[in-house]
């Protein structure tokens, strides 16, 4: 809010300034080129980076969302950046981030680089970017340090700080060098798996079917925890609405929200499209099978087109069974008629009211709009998940939950969605939006397999009631090379896309 006070005020003063020719940004703390890279959408985080920085005196260049390494190194030659930013919700960034290091390298570009959002972590700057850039590159966890490490990097202490830095990554990449995980062989883990009982229930319907929610109906469904998460306000809610530190804050971004919400009612709308397939699990595959060409008894019968979604098992070697999201369908060798869901849904209209604020210089209610985007996609993907149970797959007619029970799970039921530990690969919503046909609610997939518009869920539905969310943990390279098979990809793609989780050095 302070940040709206300020860009307003500069707006107004700058042209006296620049009559008196006092301006031209010669009191500026530094250059900052801030951009989420290639392939990714999300810019929450960043942009509150963005705003604190400029709050401190930092003159930032936000190049938006989906930003070529190209142009990022282009502009910042150009405006003479101090520091450059990436930023990056989906694992697919990291490889993507790396990529930039290299560019800069290349170029000989030895601009500081600070590195943030969800999914990169002090390891992965430590393994993977800093090998391959002499520059100064930071891990930055959220943006109340970005200004600390915006003024080291600045300062005199600069090559002091950097010299501390490398030796902090260096213990890092040591630790991880020694670090060994005791792999099961992919046949060892596959014969640990689960053993489940299976009771399929027949959906209401097979094929797909598109549906619209009003705004106003997914309110109460709304998760606020991770609202406050996102503002890098630390606590849980309501208690944090009373916090010591916080709770003032709290409140008021509560408030904001509530009379946010009551605008976007009329300005954003939610549309999902649900499908159900009969199915059946081979080995770590699951596979959709035409209703009618399944015989009982184990014929393998020829799975629908685009009609088989891979899983990865966990492969460590473990007291609990070996699990993969496979195993909560009923395999083919049993005889049996699974079935499987599958679901996308999005927020739409959020990128057009968040623009409008921007241009009126107003980041604080911008952030709040995508911020609010975001919940209402998560609380969609909540609604539509209670229907489906309730209504469309039908297996938990009497369910009737309070939104708490909600956002705790107390369902039978799972939605992993592709990206998330049970299921680390984010290629997989290829195959989801292909069966959905979700470019009919206006949802596509960047080059990263990224969602947009950027408040979306998609996921698969498994029924099951023994089904559960898991981590598949690190993997190893047997598993790597039959899942390229499966895949009918290289091993190299194979690898690329499961680089967060290879237990070994590709
Ligand atoms: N109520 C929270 C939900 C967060 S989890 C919110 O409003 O933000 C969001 C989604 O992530 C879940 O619905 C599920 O689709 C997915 N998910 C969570 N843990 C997962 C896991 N281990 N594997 C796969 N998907 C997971």
């Amino acid at each position: 809010k302070s940040a709206r006070v300020m860009k307003k005020a500069v707006a107004y003063l700058t042209p006296f300034l620049e009559a008196d020719k006092l301006g031209s940004g010669s009191s500026s703390a530094g250059k900052v080129l801030m951009a989420t890279v290639k392939g990714d959408v999300h810019d929450i985080g960043k942009n509150i980076v963005g705003v604190v920085l400029g709050c401190n005196g930092y003159e930032v260049t936000d190049l938006g969302v989906m930003v070529s390494a190209e142009r990022i190194l282009e502009k910042a030659q150009e405006i003479g950046a101090d520091l450059i930013g990436l930023s990056g919700l989906i694992t697919p960034s990291l490889d993507e981030m790396v990529h930039v290091a290299r560019e800069m390298k290349r170029l000989g570009i030895s601009i500081p680089l600070l590195i943030g959002g969800a999914t990169t972590s002090k390891a992965h700057t430590a393994v993977k970017i800093e090998p391959v850039i002499d520059t100064p590159v930071v891990h930055v966890l959220d943006a109340s340090r970005a200004v600390t490490v915006a003024q080291k990097l600045l300062s005199s202490e600069r090559d002091l700080y950097h010299t501390d830095i490398k030796a902090q990554y260096a213990a890092l990449r040591a630790a991880r060098a020694e670090r060994t995980i005791k792999f099961l062989s992919l046949e060892e883990a596959r014969a640990r798996k689960p053993m489940l009982e299976f009771a399929p229930v027949k959906p209401t319907f097979l094929g797909t079917k598109t549906l619209e929610y009003s705004i106003s109906s997914l309110r109460d469904l709304i998760d606020w925890t991770p609202f406050f998460i996102a503002w890098e306000l630390k606590g849980r809610y309501p208690y944090i609405l009373d916090d010591v530190a916080v709770g003032t804050q709290a409140k008021e971004l509560l408030a904001d929200a509530q009379n946010m919400l009551d605008v976007l009612e009329t300005k954003l709308s939610a549309r999902a499209v649900i499908g159900f397939w009969q199915a059946n699990a081979v080995d770590d595959d699951i596979h959709l099978i035409a209703e009618t060409t399944q015989t009982v008894g184990a014929q393998r019968a020829a799975p629908l087109q685009h009609g088989i979604f891979h899983t990865i098992r966990q492969q460590r070697d473990q007291r609990e069974a070996n699990t993969a999201l496979s195993d909560f369908v009923a395999p083919l060798e049993s005889g049996l008629q699974d079935y499987l869901g599958a679901f996308a849904c999005t927020i739409h209209g959020a990128e057009a009211v968040a623009r409008d604020f921007e241009l009126e210089l107003d980041d604080y209610n911008s952030i709040l709009v995508k911020s609010l985007a975001d919940r209402l996609a998560e609380a969609l993907a909540e609604k539509l998940h209670a229907d489906v149970r309730r209504e469309h797959w039908g297996y938990a007619g009497g369910e009737n939950l309070t939104t708490q029970d909600l956002i705790k799970e107390r369902y039978a039921g799972i939605r992993p969605a592709p990206g998330y530990p049970a299921q680390p690969d984010h290629t997989e919503k290829k195959t989801i939006f292909a069966l959905l046909g979700a470019e009919r609610i206006g949802l596509e997939l960047t080059e990263s397999y990224a969602m947009t518009p950027a408040s979306s869920v998609s996921g698969l539905y498994f029924a099951h009631a023994d089904s559960r969310y898991f981590a598949v943990g690190r993997v190893a390279r047997d598993q790597v090379i039959d899942y390229a098979a499966r895949k009918n990809i290289s091993l190299e793609d194979a690898e690329r896309w499961l680089a967060p989780i290879l237990g070994y050095e590709p």
